[in-house]
C-alpha cells in the first residue's frame, strides 16, 4: 500500500493513536516500537478497542484486512505526516530554541486563535514522534499550525522541518541545554539553525529577536519580520519591559500585563505579539489573549503557601535558564529570599563545570538564602553562611521536616528528574 492509499484511509478515521491505553474509538493505531515494547502485540487490542485501521510492521501479528503491513511503522508515520501537511496546505509556524518552546507556543496559540482558527502542539510532543502526531492531528478546518520542535542533538531539527515543512519559525534562544548530545554551546547553535538553513533554503519567513545576536546573525539571508526594544528598525518596537515579580510591557501603541513571572519570559511574549501582529490580530486582542494566559505544569508559576510566596519552576532546569531564574528572583524587591535549586540534568562533560558556575553565582550574593540540591551540587559542597548542600532530595525533605519557612519569597528550580515540587508538602 502506498502512502497516499494510506493517507485516504488516515481520512476515513477520527483520529490517529500510537497507545491503546489512549485510543479513541474508529481511529487509526500506529504499532510503533519503544525501547521495552513491541507496539505490534497491542494491533489486535486496539481493533478490539474499536480502532478502524492498524498500521504494524511484523508480518506475524498480521490480522485481517483492517491490518496494514508496512516495513517500518514509524518511517510511515513520519511520511504521513509530511503527505498530509502537503495535502492541507496550511500555513505552519515551527519553534525550536532551547529554552521557552513550550511557553511560546501557547501564547502564539492564544494570540492567533483570537482570530484564526488554530491548531497547535499538544504539551510538549515536540520530537519525531510527537511532530507527525500534531501535523496528523491538524484538519481542513485548520487556518494555522503551530508546531514545537525539540532537539537534543544535530539534524533532528533539519529532519523534523522537512516533515513539517514550516513557513514560518521562530528559533526562542540558543542557551545551554542537552550539551551532551549537541557536544557543547557551538553545536546548539547548528543545532538550532537548521531551521534558518530550511527556511532560508526554501524561501520562508523568520521572526527574529533583535536583542539575541546570534539570531541576528545567522537569519541574515531569510526573510523576517523582527521585534526589538527600543530598535528603529523592528516591525515591533518594544518601549519598556519590566518584570516585579510579572512581565509587563509597552508596544507604544497598547501595554501587556502578563501572568509570567521572569524577565526571560519577556522574549516569549514579545515574540507571540510580533508573530500576532504579523497575521494582523487587533493589537486588543493580542493583550487579552496574553493577559489570560496562566502558566501550568510547574514553569513559572506563583504560588501561596501559608504567608510564603513561590515562584515554581521545577518544570525543568539548564544552565542558562537556571541562570535567568536567579537574576530574575535577585532582582525582586522582597525581603527573606530563598533559592531551592536542584540538579541540572544532561550536560555531560561539562556538568561539574556548569554546576560550579551555579554555586559561584549564588556565593557572590547576599540576596538570598540558598539550598542547592542533588549529586552533582553536592560536587562542589563547601561550608557557607548562606548556602546549605543536600546530596538527596530525602536528605533535604528530612531537613524540612525540621523548619517552618514565614514570610519567606521562595524560588524553586531544578531539571525535571528532581521533581523539586515535592518540596511543596513541606512548606505551609
Ligand atoms: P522542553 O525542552 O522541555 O520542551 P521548552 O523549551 O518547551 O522546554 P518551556 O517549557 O516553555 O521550555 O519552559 C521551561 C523553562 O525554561 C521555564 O520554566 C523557564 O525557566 C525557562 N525559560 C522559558 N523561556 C525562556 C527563555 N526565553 N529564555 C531562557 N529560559 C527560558
Ligand atoms: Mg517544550
Amino acid at each position: 500500500m502506498n502512502i497516499q492509499e494510506i493517507h485516504n484511509l488516515f481520512l476515513k478515521c477520527r483520529s490517529l493513536s500510537i497507545d491503546t491505553r489512549k485510543i479513541e474509538k474508529e481511529s487509526m493505531f500506529f504499532a510503533i516500537k519503544g525501547e521495552n515494547f513491541d507496539a505490534n502485540t497491542f494491533a489486535k487490542e486496539a481493533l478490539d478497542l474499536g480502532a478502524l485501521y492498524v498500521v504494524i510492521d511484523n508480518e506475524s501479528y498480521f490480522i485481517d484486512e483492517r491490518t496494514i503491513l508496512v516495513n517500518n511503522s514509524l518511517e510511515t508515520l513520519q511520511e504521513l505526516a509530511k503527505f498530509h501537511r502537503a495535502y492541507l496546505k496550511l500555513p505552519i509556524i515551527a519553534l525550536t530554541g532551547s529554552n521557552g518552546k513550550t511557553t511560546t507556543k501557547e501564547l502564539i496559540n492564544a494570540v492567533l486563535s483570537q482570530k484564526f482558527k488554530t491548531k497547535a502542539t499538544i504539551g510538549n510532543l515536540n520530537n519525531h514522534i510527537g511532530v507527525p502526531l500534531t501535523l496528523l492531528s491538524f484538519t481542513k478546518e485548520t487556518e494555522i499550525g503551530i508546531v514545537e520542535m525539540g532537539a537534543n542533538h544535530k539534524k533532528e531539527i533539519e529532519f523534523l522541518c522537512e516533515i513539517a515543512q514550516p513557513d514560518f519559525g521562530y528559533i526562542t534562544n540558543f542557551g545551554k541545554a542537552h550539551l551532551e548530545g549537541f557536544g557543547g554551546v557551538q553545536g546548539v547553535i547548528e543545532g538550532k539553525s537548521e531551521m534558518y538553513q530550511y527556511l532560508s533554503k526554501n524561501n520562508k519567513f523568520a521572526f527574529v529577536n533583535l536583542e539575541d545576536a546570534i539570531q541576528i546573525e545567522k537569519s541574515n539571508s531569510i526573510k523576517s519580520f523582527t521585534f526589538g526594544i527600543n530598535k528603529e528598525n523592528a516591525d515591533l518596537k518594544i518601549k519598556d519591559i519590566k518584570a516585579n515579580p510579572f512581565v509587563v510591557i509597552d508596544y507604544n501603541d497598547f501595554t501587556v500585563e502578563s501572568h509570567l513571572i521572569g524577565l526571560y519570559n519577556a522574549n516569549n511574549i514579545n515574540a507571540a505579539a510580533a508573530i500576532g501582529k504579523y497575521f494582523k490580530v487587533d493589537d486588543a486582542a493580542i493583550k487579552h489573549a496574553i493577559e489570560n494566559y496562566i502558566p501550568e505544569n510547574n514553569r513559572s508559576q506563583l504560588l501561596n503557601k501559608g504567608s510564603n510566596q513561590i515562584i515554581l519552576d521545577a518544570y525543568n532546569a539548564n544552565p542558562s535558564s537556571m541562570a535567568v531564574a536567579i537574576a530574575n528572583f535577585l532582582q525582586l524587591d522582597n525581603n527573606n529570599k530563598i533559592m531551592i535549586l536542584g540538579d541540572m540534568f544532561e550536560l555531560g562533560d561539562e556538568s561539574p563545570q556548569e554546576h560550579k558556575l551555579i554555586v559561584d553565582s549564588v556565593l557572590n550574593q547576599k540576596e538570598s538564602f540558598c539550598y542547592l540540591i542533588g549529586k552533582a551540587f553536592y560536587e562542589d559542597k563547601i561550608l557557607n553562611d548562606t548556602i546549605k548542600f543536600f546530596e538527596t532530595f530525602d536528605a533535604f525533605a528530612d531537613y524540612l521536616k525540621t523548619i517552618q519557612f514565614k514570610d519567606n519569597t521562595i524560588l524553586i528550580k531544578g531539571s525535571r528528574g528532581m521533581a523539586l515540587e515535592r518540596t511543596l508538602q513541606y512548606i505551609s
